[in-house]
């Protein structure tokens, strides 16, 4: 019998998140460069404080293009294209809308009607030029402002994967807090899946819904019940409606994503959000590589379809429909 490897966690706050990552070594000085390529990417991406690539070209609305990291242009242009999907709930040029609703930080409120449609008319993602000789990025108009939240840890899941790849470690998983990226199975033997719990709504951080499970796969939710706010008895959470600039309102509570890479599992919660449970399932009938799961208000689990993992539900108070 082959013995049970232990799996050894290391820990960091990183992106103002709790970051999590699991190896079958013992290997500090590895979870260390990990930690690095994260904050790395991180000083890149942010939209929280100056400098980083996209804030350099945010403050440049108006004005000019900015010059960036191809790495960093490859994920606009990315970003910009899921953005421009028909009818997409996505949409990267968001910024003026995120920065005013201030949703998960300090002094978040509604803001007033007239506020709310003159930033909308800032969030056009056409108005986001792109020039792939240059790798520059140019916002059209004073005011615009990029915000790859949506999509940022999914793209860093990704390349810490490829970097535990380049240094031979196959297995193992690092969670970026809602976006958990796996690396082969959970045990040297084969067919041992990762376990990931899907969180139930608006409870304790370790209470599940049930456990999805996969070998190699990213699995990725996002809830409305992660960051929000309530005002005169209303909740308000952080993922927006491009088109009217409020919280998306359906009947969900939380949309999974189930796939290879964690950046298409990012983008795909927020799509599929905006498409509820009948468009999502219908819209996923032909993406193989792309599976969701769906949690509603009135307690169902929604499953589009299940070739990537399996699903265990846990608590009866939801009902499981396939
Ligand atoms: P989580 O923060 O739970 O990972 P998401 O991946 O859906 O959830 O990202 C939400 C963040 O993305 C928001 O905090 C905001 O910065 C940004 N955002 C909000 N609405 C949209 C949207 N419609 N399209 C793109 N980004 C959005
Ligand atoms: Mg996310
Ligand atoms: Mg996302």
């Amino acid at each position: 019998m082959p013995q049970e490897a232990h799996v050894y966690s290391y820990s960091a706050v990183l992106m103002g998140s709790p970051i999590l990552l699991k190896l079958f070594q013992h290997n500090e000085h590895l979870a260390h460069q990990v930690f690095r390529l994260i904050k790395h990417y991180e000083n890149l991406l942010t939209v929280n404080r100056s400098p980083s690539e996209v804030m350099n070209i945010n403050h440049a609305a108006g004005l000019h293009p900015v010059v960036v990291n191809p790495a960093v242009y490859q994920l606009i242009k990315c970003a910009k294209s899921a953005s421009l999907l028909p009818n997409s709930a996505f949409n990267l040029a968001i910024g003026p809308l995120v920065k005013c609703w201030k949703i998960g930080f300090q002094g978040s409120s509604v803001p007033p009607a007239d506020e709310i449609s003159t930033r909308l008319a800032l969030t056009s993602p056409h108005q986001v030029i792109l020039d792939d000789e240059q790798h520059s990025v140019f916002l059209t108009q004073a005011g615009m402002e990029l915000d790859l939240g949506a999509i940022a840890k999914g793209y860093i899941a990704d390349r810490v994967r490829d970097f535990l790849h380049s240094q031979q470690v196959f297995q193992g998983l690092i969670n970026l807090g809602g976006n958990v990226q796996t690396l082969g199975g959970a045990s040297q033997m084969r067919g041992t899946p990762w376990s990931v719990g899907l969180k139930k709504p608006f409870a304790g951080p370790d209470d599940l819904i049930g456990v999805i499970e996969v070998e190699g796969k990213s699995v990725v939710t996002s809830g409305t019940y992660e960051r929000w706010f309530e005002f005169a008895g209303k909740r308000y959470h952080h993922i927006l409606d491009p088109s009217t600039g409020y919280p998306l309102d359906n009947e969900l509570h939380s949309v999974t994503i189930v796939s290879e890479d964690s950046v298409d599992g990012d983008i795909w919660t927020t799509l599929i959000y905006g498409m509820g449970v009948e468009q999502g399932c219908a819209c996923l009938a032909n993406k193989p590589g792309i599976e969701a799961i769906f949690v509603t208000k009135d307690r169902r689990v929604v499953l589009s379809s299940q070739q990537l993992f399996t699903f265990t539900l846990q608590d009866s108070s939801y009902q499981l429909a396939p």
